[in-house]
Protein backbone atom coordinates (compact mmCIF):
# COMPACT_ATOMS: atom_id res chain seq x y z
CA UNK A 1 0.00 0.00 0.00
CA UNK A 2 0.86 3.44 -0.94
CA UNK A 3 1.91 5.66 2.64
CA UNK A 4 4.12 8.17 1.70
CA UNK A 5 2.11 10.91 -0.51
CA UNK A 6 1.31 14.71 -1.27
CA UNK A 7 -2.01 16.61 -1.42
CA UNK A 8 -1.95 19.19 -3.98
CA UNK A 9 -5.52 21.05 -5.08
CA UNK A 10 -6.64 24.28 -5.12
CA UNK A 11 -8.29 25.97 -2.41
CA UNK A 12 -11.97 24.98 -1.66
CA UNK A 13 -11.64 22.06 -3.43
CA UNK A 14 -11.06 19.51 0.15
CA UNK A 15 -8.00 18.52 -0.25
CA UNK A 16 -7.13 19.97 3.74
CA UNK A 17 -10.27 17.51 5.13
CA UNK A 18 -9.12 14.65 2.80
CA UNK A 19 -5.71 15.23 4.09
CA UNK A 20 -6.88 15.03 7.89
CA UNK A 21 -9.48 12.23 6.92
CA UNK A 22 -7.25 9.87 5.20
CA UNK A 23 -4.21 10.39 8.01
CA UNK A 24 -6.37 9.33 10.68
CA UNK A 25 -7.31 5.91 8.67
CA UNK A 26 -4.12 4.88 8.08
CA UNK A 27 -2.50 6.31 11.17
CA UNK A 28 0.51 8.38 9.88
CA UNK A 29 0.87 11.81 10.40
CA UNK A 30 -0.51 15.05 8.37
CA UNK A 31 1.72 17.32 7.47
CA UNK A 32 0.51 20.73 6.55
CA UNK A 33 2.62 23.62 6.00
CA UNK A 34 0.77 25.79 8.27
CA UNK A 35 0.91 23.80 11.20
CA UNK A 36 4.51 23.43 10.67
CA UNK A 37 5.48 27.28 10.85
CA UNK A 38 2.75 27.61 13.74
CA UNK A 39 4.81 24.87 15.84
CA UNK A 40 8.15 26.51 14.83
CA UNK A 41 6.64 29.78 15.60
CA UNK A 42 5.00 29.00 18.91
CA UNK A 43 8.16 27.46 20.37
CA UNK A 44 10.47 30.19 18.81
CA UNK A 45 12.75 28.02 17.50
CA UNK A 46 15.54 29.47 15.17
CA UNK A 47 13.95 28.43 11.80
CA UNK A 48 10.33 29.78 13.39
CA UNK A 49 11.82 33.24 13.72
CA UNK A 50 14.13 32.69 10.59
CA UNK A 51 10.41 32.39 9.08
CA UNK A 52 8.97 35.30 10.91
CA UNK A 53 11.76 37.96 9.86
CA UNK A 54 9.99 37.48 6.21
CA UNK A 55 6.64 37.18 6.95
CA UNK A 56 6.90 40.58 9.35
CA UNK A 57 8.22 42.03 6.71
CA UNK A 58 5.42 40.86 4.10
CA UNK A 59 7.84 38.86 2.58
CA UNK A 60 7.45 35.13 0.95
CA UNK A 61 9.62 32.68 3.21
CA UNK A 62 12.76 31.19 1.11
CA UNK A 63 12.56 27.67 -0.40
CA UNK A 64 15.28 27.01 2.17
CA UNK A 65 13.76 27.54 5.21
CA UNK A 66 10.30 25.64 4.18
CA UNK A 67 13.07 23.11 3.17
CA UNK A 68 14.74 22.90 6.57
CA UNK A 69 11.55 23.09 8.49
CA UNK A 70 10.48 19.77 6.15
CA UNK A 71 13.79 18.54 6.73
CA UNK A 72 12.97 18.64 10.73
CA UNK A 73 9.72 16.88 10.53
CA UNK A 74 10.93 14.32 8.35
CA UNK A 75 13.61 13.20 10.71
CA UNK A 76 11.08 12.86 13.29
CA UNK A 77 9.91 8.97 14.48
CA UNK A 78 6.33 9.14 13.61
CA UNK A 79 7.20 9.25 9.76
CA UNK A 80 8.45 6.04 9.31
CA UNK A 81 4.53 4.40 8.49
CA UNK A 82 4.24 6.82 6.24
CA UNK A 83 2.87 10.32 6.19
CA UNK A 84 0.43 13.08 4.61
CA UNK A 85 2.57 16.02 2.78
CA UNK A 86 -0.04 19.35 2.54
CA UNK A 87 0.89 22.28 1.39
CA UNK A 88 4.48 21.52 0.57
CA UNK A 89 6.09 20.78 -1.84
CA UNK A 90 4.53 24.62 -3.84
CA UNK A 91 7.39 24.30 -7.09
CA UNK A 92 9.16 22.32 -8.79
CA UNK A 93 13.02 23.40 -6.52
CA UNK A 94 11.09 22.26 -3.58
CA UNK A 95 9.91 18.92 -5.25
CA UNK A 96 13.53 18.31 -6.01
CA UNK A 97 14.59 19.25 -2.59
CA UNK A 98 12.29 16.66 -1.52
CA UNK A 99 12.70 13.91 -3.80
CA UNK A 100 16.47 14.22 -2.79
CA UNK A 101 15.60 14.25 0.98
CA UNK A 102 13.19 11.22 0.85
CA UNK A 103 15.86 9.21 -1.14
CA UNK A 104 18.44 9.82 1.65
CA UNK A 105 15.74 8.59 4.20
CA UNK A 106 15.62 5.61 1.87
CA UNK A 107 12.49 6.13 0.56
CA UNK A 108 10.82 7.53 -2.42
CA UNK A 109 7.03 9.42 -2.99
CA UNK A 110 4.51 6.95 -3.86
CA UNK A 111 1.80 8.95 -4.93
CA UNK A 112 0.32 12.51 -5.55
CA UNK A 113 -3.12 13.17 -5.02
CA UNK A 114 -4.54 16.05 -7.11
CA UNK A 115 -8.27 17.11 -5.10
CA UNK A 116 -9.73 18.78 -8.39
CA UNK A 117 -12.19 20.57 -8.70
CA UNK A 118 -13.95 23.83 -11.49
CA UNK A 119 -12.62 27.33 -10.66
CA UNK A 120 -16.78 28.30 -11.26
CA UNK A 121 -17.46 25.36 -8.67
CA UNK A 122 -15.25 26.23 -6.39
CA UNK A 123 -16.49 29.97 -6.66
CA UNK A 124 -19.85 28.87 -5.86
CA UNK A 125 -18.84 27.20 -2.66
CA UNK A 126 -16.93 29.81 -1.39
CA UNK A 127 -18.78 32.97 -2.36
CA UNK A 128 -22.50 31.50 -0.75
CA UNK A 129 -20.51 31.22 2.48
CA UNK A 130 -22.22 33.62 5.08
CA UNK A 131 -20.61 34.17 8.95
CA UNK A 132 -22.11 35.32 11.76
CA UNK A 133 -20.27 38.05 12.98
CA UNK A 134 -21.30 37.57 16.67
CA UNK A 135 -20.80 33.42 17.39
CA UNK A 136 -18.82 32.67 14.17
CA UNK A 137 -21.37 30.38 12.44
CA UNK A 138 -21.00 29.65 9.29
CA UNK A 139 -23.67 29.45 6.62
CA UNK A 140 -24.17 28.73 2.92
CA UNK A 141 -27.00 30.30 1.30
CA UNK A 142 -27.71 26.94 -0.84
CA UNK A 143 -26.26 24.22 0.99
CA UNK A 144 -26.40 25.08 4.52
CA UNK A 145 -29.25 28.35 5.08
CA UNK A 146 -30.02 29.71 8.30
CA UNK A 147 -33.64 29.26 8.89
CA UNK A 148 -34.82 32.91 7.76
CA UNK A 149 -32.22 34.70 4.85
CA UNK A 150 -29.51 36.68 6.45
CA UNK A 151 -30.33 36.15 10.01
CA UNK A 152 -28.05 33.63 12.36
CA UNK A 153 -30.47 30.69 14.37
CA UNK A 154 -28.85 30.77 17.06
CA UNK A 155 -28.36 34.34 18.32
CA UNK A 156 -30.69 35.99 15.40
CA UNK A 157 -27.33 38.56 14.04
CA UNK A 158 -26.95 39.82 10.99
CA UNK A 159 -25.16 37.46 8.84
CA UNK A 160 -21.97 38.93 6.73
CA UNK A 161 -19.88 37.52 4.11
CA UNK A 162 -16.35 37.91 5.06
CA UNK A 163 -14.07 39.48 2.69
CA UNK A 164 -12.19 36.54 2.19
CA UNK A 165 -14.88 34.96 0.49
CA UNK A 166 -16.19 37.50 -1.97
CA UNK A 167 -15.83 36.59 -5.93
CA UNK A 168 -12.76 39.00 -6.10
CA UNK A 169 -10.41 37.65 -3.38
CA UNK A 170 -11.34 33.74 -4.08
CA UNK A 171 -10.97 34.29 -8.37
CA UNK A 172 -7.68 36.03 -7.43
CA UNK A 173 -6.75 33.28 -5.21
CA UNK A 174 -7.59 30.75 -7.81
CA UNK A 175 -5.30 32.34 -10.03
CA UNK A 176 -2.36 32.54 -7.81
CA UNK A 177 -3.10 28.93 -7.59
CA UNK A 178 -3.08 27.81 -10.48
CA UNK A 179 0.09 29.61 -11.90
CA UNK A 180 2.06 28.73 -9.16
CA UNK A 181 1.24 24.99 -9.08
CA UNK A 182 0.69 24.50 -12.77
CA UNK A 183 5.01 23.63 -12.96
CA UNK A 184 4.63 21.31 -10.00
CA UNK A 185 2.08 19.28 -11.83
CA UNK A 186 3.88 19.12 -14.89
CA UNK A 187 6.96 17.69 -12.75
CA UNK A 188 4.66 15.31 -10.89
CA UNK A 189 2.89 13.47 -13.72
CA UNK A 190 6.24 13.35 -16.04
CA UNK A 191 7.88 10.88 -13.13
CA UNK A 192 4.28 9.47 -13.88
CA UNK A 193 3.42 9.77 -9.90
CA UNK A 194 -0.13 12.17 -10.25
CA UNK A 195 -2.97 11.38 -9.97
CA UNK A 196 -6.49 13.14 -10.12
CA UNK A 197 -9.13 12.64 -7.78
CA UNK A 198 -12.65 14.48 -8.19
CA UNK A 199 -13.20 16.82 -5.66
CA UNK A 200 -16.50 18.11 -6.13
CA UNK A 201 -18.74 15.60 -4.55
CA UNK A 202 -19.52 14.46 -0.95
CA UNK A 203 -16.64 13.77 1.39
CA UNK A 204 -17.29 10.35 1.38
CA UNK A 205 -16.97 9.17 -2.09
CA UNK A 206 -13.65 11.08 -2.72
CA UNK A 207 -11.72 9.64 0.54
CA UNK A 208 -13.16 6.18 -0.92
CA UNK A 209 -11.23 7.06 -4.04
CA UNK A 210 -8.32 7.86 -2.66
CA UNK A 211 -7.89 4.85 -0.46
CA UNK A 212 -8.34 2.62 -3.56
CA UNK A 213 -5.75 4.41 -5.30
CA UNK A 214 -3.11 3.57 -2.24
CA UNK A 215 -4.32 0.14 -2.62
CA UNK A 216 -3.11 -0.20 -6.53
ZN1 LIG B 1 -24.64 33.71 15.49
Amino acid sequence: MKRRMIFVGPPGAGKGSQAKILANKLNIPHISTGDMFRMHLKSQTPLGILAKSYTDQGLLVPDDVTNDMVKVRLNESDVHDGFILDGYPRNPDQAQYLDQLVKDLGWAIDVVINVTSEDEVIIDRITGRRTCPVCGSIYHITNYPPKVEGICDKDGATLVQRKDDSRETITKRLEVYNNETFPLIAYYKSKGLLIDVDGNRDLEPVTKDILEILEQ
